[in-house]
């Protein structure tokens, strides 16, 4: 199970933006380590860098040098969908005649084939589902290009809304294409792309994925400078004040004149399903998702789950990183003292990366060691964000059981994860869906603890705190918000 990818992008007339977008990504890296990219332009060409690797692998002083340009997007990667080669890596380039232009994706989608077939390119031919979006927009801009007079106005109506270009769109020959292929793509996908002139984000009809826009402060007679991100982080990091969240079904345009936003998706199509699991794990605990810090409404799912499954424990504590908010808010509520048990090893990588079940595992050993003196004699609490393969949880209840916790209760602060994703998280088949699998009894057999309970749906919906309508849960309950690609 690997996670979504992370975009940002910029347009700040008069600034060189490769470093900002540097650190907009470096930002984002949690949100993939797999690839790193960065695309610029000066107003005539775009200029791509990027690379397998981390943000700090792939740009150095010299390559950010080398990248001049005020508008850029940059993206980090963790493959769902497609090969995990160079070629594979974002932000993706296409020239279409007079058009360059660069696309970021942060999502999956889920009729890769059908869009293919659309492109003309062959099973193999095409390296990843955000490769044949490039190619179909590089398509249709050719297309409108190879017309005397290029005819955008087809394209503007060729969907069933009444999505008219406004003045300064009427010869934008990358948003006529947008107009065209958007509504033909089905599943989840942010994009950022830029090309010479412009930055233009948009959000799927579903908004599976988040993105934000914020606005840089700008000097008296400098133009407004905007930049959008994945995450609210990132715009904090680049001194971008958060305005609003890009709106499910949205494409922003962001030039000289300003903002334009275009709804060009059937009405019938847009069903806000937010995933769920930003919540849980995916985001970070400083991003502000649906008006509320992540890290607080990650408090709140500890303070529920205290609520709904008291134990009998000496010390709370939380597996690192992610259950450690849960893990407070939990004490928080139960009166519980709260403290350490283990401490990981900050410069070690992902342990879902790894290959087979032995890596995972000695991985996690590697990752995590135990603080003996807090454990030792203690009933636990152990709070951690949510259990997948049990990888993880199994070799954390025996390295607490070698250091002497005479008893181990689990808590989940997310409900049972059950049914695999198809929107931007590369999750294991049902069969290794530890909770898809076995029951609770068999569970605490399995993972060998004394008690197991996790946090409900109503209890996480009531921790996200925005009432129950907008989001997709279906890793949780099967419900998917889409049609999916096979079935299950
Ligand atoms: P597992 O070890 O397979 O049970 O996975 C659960 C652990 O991985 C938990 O500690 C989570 O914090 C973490 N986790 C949950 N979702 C993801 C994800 N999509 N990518 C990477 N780690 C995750």
């Amino acid at each position: 199970m690997e996670e979504a990818c992370g975009v940002f992008g910029i347009y700040a007339p008069g600034v060189e933006v490769a470093s900002l977008v540097f650190d907009g990504i470096f930002a984002l890296q949690h949100r993939g380590q797999e690839s790193a990219g960065i695309a610029v332009s000066d107003n005539v060409s775009i200029t791509v860098v990027k690379d397998l690797g981390l943000v700090t692998r792939v740009f150095d002083k010299n390559t950010l040098q080398s990248l001049s340009g005020c508008i850029g997007l940059g993206h980090v990667r963790y493959s769902t969908a497609g090969k995990k080669d160079w070629m594979s890596a974002q932000p993706a380039y296409r020239s279409a005649g007079e058009v360059g232009f660069a696309l970021g994706h942060n999502g999956n989608l889920t009729n890769v084939e059908e869009l293919a077939s659309l492109a003309n390119m062959l099973p193999g031919v095409f390296t990843s589902d955000s490769d044949i979006v490039a190619e179909l927009i590089s398509q249709r801009i050719n297309f409108l290009q190879s017309q005397q007079v290029p005819d955008t106005k087809d394209s503007f109506e060729s969907n069933d809304t009444t999505c008219v270009p406004e003045e300064n769109d009427k010869n934008n020959l990358l948003l006529a294409a947008l107009f065209d292929i958007l509504p033909r793509t089905q599943g989840a996908f942010s994009f950022g792309l830029i090309d010479a002139n412009q930055l233009i984000a948009i959000r799927d009809p579903n908004g599976f994925r988040p993105l934000c826009l914020g606005k840089l402060p700008s000097g008296n007679n400098s133009p407004t400078s905007y930049a959008i991100a994945s995450e609210s982080p990132a715009l904090d990091i680049v001194g971008a004040d958060f305005i609003r969240e890009i709106q499910p079904g949205e494409v922003l345009v962001i030039d000289e004149a300003g903002l334009r936003s275009y709804f060009p998706f059937p009405k019938e199509q847009i069903k806000p399903s937010l995933c769920l699991f930003e919540f849980v794990y995916f985001a970070r605990p400083d991003a502000v998702l649906c008006g509320s810090e992540v890290h607080a409404t990650r408090l709140r799912m500890g303070m529920h789950l205290a609520m709904q499954a008291p134990a009998d424990a000496d010390l709370v504590i939380g597996v690192p990183d992610s259950g450690v908010p849960a893990a407070e808010g939990f004490a928080m509520q139960s009166g519980i003292p709260y403290g350490q048990g283990l401490v990981k090893n900050r410069y070690i990588g992902r342990t879902f990366i790894t290959p087979n079940q032995k890596a995972r595992t000695d991985a996690v050993r590697r990752k995590l060691n135990p603080l003996k003196e807090n454990v030792k004699g203690k009933r636990l609490v152990v709070v951690d964000d949510s259990i997948v393969r049990g990888t993880t949880i199994r070799q954390i209840v025996s390295i607490l059981r070698d250091v002497g916790a005479t008893e181990v209760h689990l808590r989940v602060s997310s409900p049972p994860f059950k049914w695999p994703c198809f929107y931007g998280i590369d999750t294991p088949s049902r069969e290794e869906l530890l909770a898809a699998k076995y029951t609770e009894e068999e569970m605490m057999d399995i993972l060998d603890v004394d008690s197991i309970s996790y946090l409900s749906l109503e209890s996480l919906f009531a921790a996200v705190n925005v009432g129950r309508n907008g989001f997709c849960d279906a890793c949780l309950t099967g419900n998917y918000p889409t049609k999916i690609p096979v079935t299950l």
